[in-house]
Formats: C-alpha cells, sequence, structure tokens
C-alpha cells in the first residue's frame, strides 16, 4: 500500500521504579514505589512490577500504596538520573530515525517508514537494555494509536506488532476506553448503547457516532476502524482545558487566592484525567479589580495530568507576578495537550501541595463544594 507508514512506540517500562533497581541492587525482585513519602498526602509516581503485584498504580495517594503494600521500599524520585537516562533513550531512538516525538519522559514515538520497523523496534530494545540497563516495550504499526495499544499490550518487556491486515482482530475484544481519548464518562455512555469493545464499536451504523459524540464521534469511527492519519513529530496543540472563577469581592489574601488556584488545578487536573490527556503547557489568567487582565504560561519539561504538577506551574506562574494587587478572578489553563493518556505524576504533593489542598478542603468542610466560587463570602 502506497500509504503505509512504519510508525513505532517506545516505551520503558516502570521507568523510574526499574531505574532505582538498576542502580541499586538489593532493590531488585522487590516492591520499589517511587513517589511521595508514605504518611504525606501526595501520590505514586511510578512503581516496579512487584509493587503491581500487590494492586499498587501509578498517581494511586501514597497512603493506600502503604495499606497495600507496608513492606515496600518507598523511595523520593531522583529526576536528575531520570531525565539523564531518558534522554540517552532518544539518543538510542535518534540513530534509527531523525523523527521522533517524545510524549513524556520515557515514551516517544518513532516515524521509521519505509524501514522495517519490527528489526529496528529490536535493534532499540536491545541497545537501551545494553546500554541503560532497563527495558522497554515497543509498538509498531502503521499508525500511532495501535503503536501505543500494540505496546500497551504487551507491557513489560515485550515488543507489539499491529498490521493493517491485522488491525481489526487485535481491537476486536479490546474494551474501549483502550482507545485514546476515550475516558471514564465515555466508557459509561458507550455502555449504555451496549457497546463494550472495539468489536462492539464496529456494529454500530456509521450516522450513530456523530449523532451521539458529535465531532468526536468522526474520530471515535476511524479509531474503531483502525485509521488514524495523525502524523509524528509534529507540534499538535489546538485543545486546552482551562478552569476560572470569578470573586464577588476583589482578594488580596494570597493564600487564599493560593488555594483557589490548587481548586481550580484539581479541576483542571480531573478534566484532562477524564478524557485521557496530558499537557506541556500550564498556564494561569489573572484579573485585577481594575480588569486589567494578564495571562502568563509555562511549558514544562513532561507533559503532566496530576494535580500537584498543574498546580506547581500555576504557584509559580503566580508568585512570578508579585503583584499583591487585588484580584477579580483568577483561572487555570493547560494546553499542548497529547492524547497519548494520563502522564506519570512528576511531583508527588509535597509540603506546598499539601498545604494548598488543605487549604481547599478546609474551605469545602466549611462552606460546602462551591465554597472557592464564593470567594467573598468566605472572607467575611
Ligand atoms: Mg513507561
Amino acid at each position: 500500500m502506497e500509504d503505509s507508514r512504519v510508525i513505532i512506540l517506545i516505551d520503558a517500562d516502570a521507568f523510574f521504579a526499574a531505574i532505582e533497581q538498576r542502580d541499586h541492587p538489593e532493590y531488585r525482585g522487590k516492591p520499589v514505589i517511587v513517589g511521595a513519602r508514605p504518611g504525606t498526602r501526595g501520590v505514586v509516581s511510578t512503581c516496579s512490577y512487584e509493587a503491581r503485584k500487590y494492586g499498587v498504580r501509578s498517581a494511586m495517594p501514597i497512603s493506600q500504596a502503604y495499606r497495600l503494600c507496608p513492606h515496600g521500599i518507598y523511595l523520593p524520585p531522583n529526576f536528575k538520573v531520570y531525565s539523564e537516562v531518558s534522554k540517552a533513550m532518544f539518543e538510542i531512538c535518534e540513530k534509527y530515525t531523525p523523527i521522533v516525538e517524545p510524549v513524556s519522559i520515557d515514551e516517544g514515538y518513532l516515524d521509521v517508514t519505509p524501514s522495517d520497523g519490527v528489526s529496528i523496534a529490536r535493534k532499540i530494545r536491545e541497545e537501551i537494555r545494553e546500554t541503560l540497563g532497563m527495558t522497554v516495550t515497543a509498538g509498531v504499526s502503521y499508525c500511532r494509536y495501535l503503536a501505543k495499544m500494540a505496546a500497551e499490550e504487551n507491557k513489560p518487556d515485550g515488543l507489539g506488532v499491529v498490521t493493517r491486515e491485522n488491525a481489526l482482530d487485535f481491537l476486536n475484544d479490546l474494551p474501549v476506553g483502550k482507545l485514546p481519548g476515550v475516558g471514564p464518562r465515555t466508557v459509561e455512555t458507550l455502555l449504555q448503547h451496549g457497546v463494550r469493545t472495539c468489536g462492539d464499536l464496529r456494529t454500530m451504523p456509521p450516522a450513530w457516532f456523530e449523532k451521539t459524540f458529535g465531532k468526536f464521534g468522526t474520530r471515535l469511527y476511524e479509531l474503531a476502524f483502525g485509521i488514524d492519519d495523525t502524523p509524528v513529530g509534529v507540534w499538535r496543540a489546538a485543545k486546552s482545558v482551562s478552569e476560572e472563577t470569578t470573586f464577588e469581592e476583589d482578594q488580596t489574601d494570597k493564600e487564599f487566592l493560593i488555594a483557589v488556584l490548587a481548586r481550580l488545578s484539581q479541576d483542571v487536573g480531573f478534566r484532562l484525567r477524564e478524557s485521557r490527556y496530558s499537557a506541556r503547557t500550564v498556564s494561569i489568567k489573572v484579573r485585577y479589580s481594575n480588569f486589567d487582565t494578564i495571562t502568563r504560561a509555562k511549558s514544562l519539561p513532561a507533559p503532566v495530568s496530576s494535580d500537584p504538577d498543574i498546580f506547581q506551574a500555576a504557584k509559580d506562574l503566580f508568585e512570578k507576578l508579585q503583584s499583591g494587587r487585588p484580584v477579580r478572578l483568577l483561572g487555570v489553563g493547560a494546553s499542548n495537550l497529547s492524547d497519548q493518556g494520563v502522564a506519570q505524576p512528576m511531583l508527588l504533593g509535597g509540603k506546598s501541595w499539601d498545604k494548598a489542598s488543605q487549604a481547599v478542603d478546609a474551605l469545602r468542610k466549611k462552606y460546602g463544594k462551591k465554597v472557592i466560587n464564593l470567594g467573598a463570602a468566605i472572607r467575611k
């Protein structure tokens, strides 16, 4: 077929935990949990496959992880080492093609058209294992999302291949929630229509897709049939998610405003995770009492979708303003979205997040859920 591309997804297995096990032989074969300190309100960033046996997962509250696996080895993340390994991993990929698009610290797409994707994926896996001492899973296909799903189904330390010939067979029994952009709410709607698997999806009449899901319906139809022309290596920045709130009275209390940022970050994070997006840019919007409105944005080294990550970026931006002026409106936004699923949390809560989210909880308890939208009332 003349238009056939060859796309590889490379995804490191339990990346942070694997690096810790590589560097500390005494951790090998044991449940390793990289993330916040037990006893804090943070989350699990990555855990080893040994820890997953106990039900521990990425993004799970660390307290829950600790209940499931109290004898685990709990480690704080060492991002300096992780980013060095990440850089080395992508350099290996770049030996095989100039078209490499990292989508997170440990995951990236390669376009190797018209080479033999399977043999390149094998070589890359081997080279990463030999030189970096860790395993990656690869997916090879003619389009992005099937490369991703092929890898997903073959984790850890695997190599999955989906061809045009077997694409529909491959998709047939997979639950619809595995498709990119299909979050729990869409899954729920699909279930109500009797659709559980990607195979079920194909039995629906073409007109139903758009009728039920609007514009996304067209995309869903294509995903059901193994169609995806999304290129590799091109910046896709169209979508964004944002939340904002206007106060009835202007606010100057910095702690309160930070708590509002925390609350807005939670809402943005929830919406991102719900649609299985992660964002590479976080922005804030501030309107002052005289209606001057400014926005500030920050690009992050890797896509984020956890509340603390979004909050930290928003808080940094807000603190840089150092205005102290009365604020009428606050907003938090996330853009440069990638639809490759929820990102591993980079930050894990920490003091600043704990404090802010406790402030949100306290306000919520006192004034009910809508409290933050009634900012003026709280200040009285
Ligand atoms: Mg990974």
